[in-house]
């Protein structure tokens, strides 16, 4: 007979990790969990906790385990075929809607959308934009799709490789703002053998090359799908902020930018045409 306080004393993970595991085991939430610390729990939820307990221990993301993270205030479902969304890239999604905010109706596109974060995010915020999304994975897109349907999202999802998954749109779309979290670290990067990026699609993290080449393909492909005045922004790492402006300034963006996230790092790059 375990109770409450025993597991959560003896399952060897930090408190808070070890709380939110044991009220997902039990259904019950945290002031229930506090409550009755010394009640003898159902054997099968201790089971499925102590399950859990180990993968965390051997270092299974805590989204994964929980199957969900929240993200500009909403509960996104997430599995291993997605990235788990981060807090940084709420950054990406605030500028994206201080760009739209004087526009009616605006067009939007998130390109490698992954649990549909940004995009639903977006579309959440401005219910009258036409919001579309794409993942060259089709296991991501499930999970984009369910999310978008699970928070009442209009969320139209394609899938492609970057701008392909928009071809045979007739006519050709154009939109008032791109944005994009690619995968841009680079292959060599010792942090992809590291905490909870070893569990994350490799699709979804690295391009396999420098860590640039998914944003080079972003910012090249972008003129022929913006309007007049359109934004692209997109995430990267804490050291490409100036390459990334170099990209858009050679590919013809002005006003380029870089903002900085919660950390102090130049995290999102971003331009107009
Ligand atoms: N921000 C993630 C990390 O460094 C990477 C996400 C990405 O490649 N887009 O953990």
């Amino acid at each position: 007979m375990a109770t409450a306080r025993e597991l959560i004393a003896g399952c060897g993970l930090p408190l808070l990790e070890a709380r939110m595991l044991l009220e997902r085991a039990l259904g019950v939430g945290r002031a229930w969990l506090i409550a009755h610390d010394d009640e003898a729990l159902p054997g099968d939820q201790v089971t499925v906790f102590l399950d859990w307990a180990r993968r965390r221990r051997d270092g299974e993301p805590m989204a994964y385990l929980l199957g969900e993270r929240e993200f500009m205030g909403h509960d996104f479902q997430v599995s291993p075929a997605v990235l788990i969304p981060r807090p940084d890239t709420e950054l990406l999604v605030e500028t994206a809607l201080e760009h739209l905010r004087g526009i009616a109706a605006p067009r939007v596109l998130d390109l490698g959308t992954g649990s549909g974060a940004i995009a639903v995010s977006i579309a959440l915020a401005r219910p009258d934009a036409a919001v579309e999304a794409t993942d060259l994975s089709a296991d991501a897109l499930a999970v984009a799709a369910a999310n978008a349907r699970r928070l009442g999202a209009a969320v139209a999802f394609l899938p492609g490789d970057w701008y392909e998954a928009l071809n045979g749109a007739a006519p050709a779309p154009t939109y008032d703002a791109i944005v994009s979290n690619p995968p841009y670290i680079a292959a060599a990067d010792p942090h992809l053998s590291q905490g909870d990026l070893r569990h994350e699609p490799p699709l979804a993290l690295t391009d396999r090359a420098d860590g640039l080449a998914a944003l080079r393909q972003i910012v090249r492909g972008a003129r022929a799908w913006l309007k007049p005045g359109g934004a692209l922004w997109m995430e990267h790492g804490w050291d490409q902020a100036a390459q990334v402006r170099d990209l858009l300034d050679a590919a013809g963006f002005v006003r380029v930018e870089s903002r900085r996230d919660l950390a102090g790092i130049e995290r999102i790059s971003g331009g107009y045409l």
